[in-house]
């Protein structure tokens, strides 16, 4: 063993053992889809960091923009106005359900401050019983208290949490659940519109049109999760937008800072007046350089066109997955998801064939109910779709073979 490889099995150590050993590669740098080793071996990146990096690596126009604002100023502090903020909410709200934004710096973040809006606008209309909370089965929401609890996981739950946080659960897709957990305390409903870690489910728009009439019905506030499936992954700017149910508050993050660090927390007017001056706020959140950043992704998703080829490229790989499944009807299910976000459900080992896949050179994910995840970037190439279907092909063959 090299002196190198001694000293960076040591600071290993020095990290928490919180995330299951990463695999043993490291990558100096990346361009588009592509990611390289330092000995410069290239890997397909259909993973983009869990949805993040959702204009590949190196971008020009992000690189730009965050080297021109890394020249100029990184860090104020919300005592001063930051123009690339407003700017930025603004853009958001043009194009959503929207009027008012908070910043974060993530995704559980942005959950965090929704969960806080719902409570905040109970209390300031006259409502203060209503407090609970309720998720779905099989959700993600992050990784802070509020966002473990609205999703109920019991596996991230377990002694980190109190049996009552305020927070109840509903079966996922099931508004006979629903309506049962519904009492007079109950001040909200917190959903993703196409599950991510739960297994790539999209919400049908029967479903979502259901939940708004019984949030309208009982005075309830409708918050939507698109931290993942957000920011034109579904071949929609937001995945909601697929059935035109609007919620009243939105969580963002993942793909809106295209690799840096970005939390979005976007309300109707009616709720985001309600966070009046000391309810809310983050030292970090909206800073100018993550704003720069933020901008740029919102440049190239509003360009003519990007969301039709997001669209017609999730066609595209759809077909081709499917074509796949025929010819291993032994190792593969079903294609599930929209747009560029892919669920391929295995019946072999899905983390398995992760691995296999990464030996092979293409990096993707898993989610839960057995799914590879497939999230590659939004601009990726025709020829860089084909390629990676040929990976996962000739690497199903020789897990069939074996
Ligand atoms: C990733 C994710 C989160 C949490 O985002 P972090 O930036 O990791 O805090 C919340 N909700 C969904 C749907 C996610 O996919």
């Amino acid at each position: 063993m090299s002196s190198t490889e001694t000293s960076n099995q040591s600071e290993r150590q020095s990290l928490w053992p919180n995330y299951s050993p990463p695999a043993d590669l490291v990558f100096s740098h990346g361009k588009g889809s592509e990611l390289f080793t330092e000995s410069g071996e290239a890997y397909l990146d259909f993973l983009s960091g869990i949805a993040v990096t959702s204009f590949g690596h190196a971008h020009p126009h992000l690189v730009k923009v965050l080297d021109e604002q890394a020249h100029k100023l990184w860090h104020i502090s919300n005592l001063f106005r930051i123009p690339g903020a407003e700017r930025l909410a603004r853009r958001l709200t043009e194009h959503s359900f929207a009027d008012q934004v908070f910043f974060a710096n993530s995704g559980t973040e942005a959950i965090e401050a929704g969960l806080k809006a719902i409570r905040g606008y109970q209390l300031a209309t006259g409502h203060p019983e209503r407090f609970r909370i309720i998720g779905f089965t099989e959700s993600f929401h992050g990784r802070t208290l509020a966002a473990l609890a609205a999703a109920g996981n019991e596996n991230h739950t377990r002694g980190f949490i109190p049996t009552d946080y305020g927070f109840d659960q509903a079966a996922w897709g099931d508004l006979e659940s629903l309506r049962e957990q519904i009492t007079p305390q109950t001040a909200g409903i917190i959903l993703e519109p196409v599950q991510g870690e739960g297994g790539i489910r999209p919400a049908s728009t029967e479903f979502l049109q259901a939940v708004r009439q019984l949030c309208d019905e009982q005075g309830l506030l409708l918050m939507y999760d698109e931290v993942q499936c957000g920011i034109g992954r579904s071949g929609k700017l937001f995945a909601h937008q697929h059935s035109a149910i609007a919620p009243d508050i939105m969580a963002l993050a993942k793909g809106l800072g295209g690799g840096f660090p970005v939390g979005a927390c976007l309300t109707s007017v009616a709720v985001g007046q309600t966070m009046g001056v000391g309810s809310h706020g983050s030292t970090f959140g909206g800073n100018p350089l993550a704003m720069a950043v933020g901008n740029g992704v919102m440049d190239l998703l509003l360009e003519p066109g990007l969301l039709d080829e997001v669209h017609s490229k999730g066609e595209s790989l759809r077909r081709k997955l499917e074509g796949l499944i025929e010819r291993f009807p032994e190792q593969l299910d079903s294609v599930h998801g929209r747009g560029l976000m892919i669920g391929l459900k295995c019946k072999t080992n899905n983390v398995e064939l992760m691995a296999a896949l990464r030996q092979n050179q293409l990096l993707v994910g898993t989610a839960g109910g057995n799914m590879l995840r497939l999230l590659p970037p939004l601009n990726i190439s025709q020829t860089d779709i084909d390629r990676g279907v040929d990976i996962l092909a000739a690497t199903v063959a020789e897990i069939a073979a074996a």
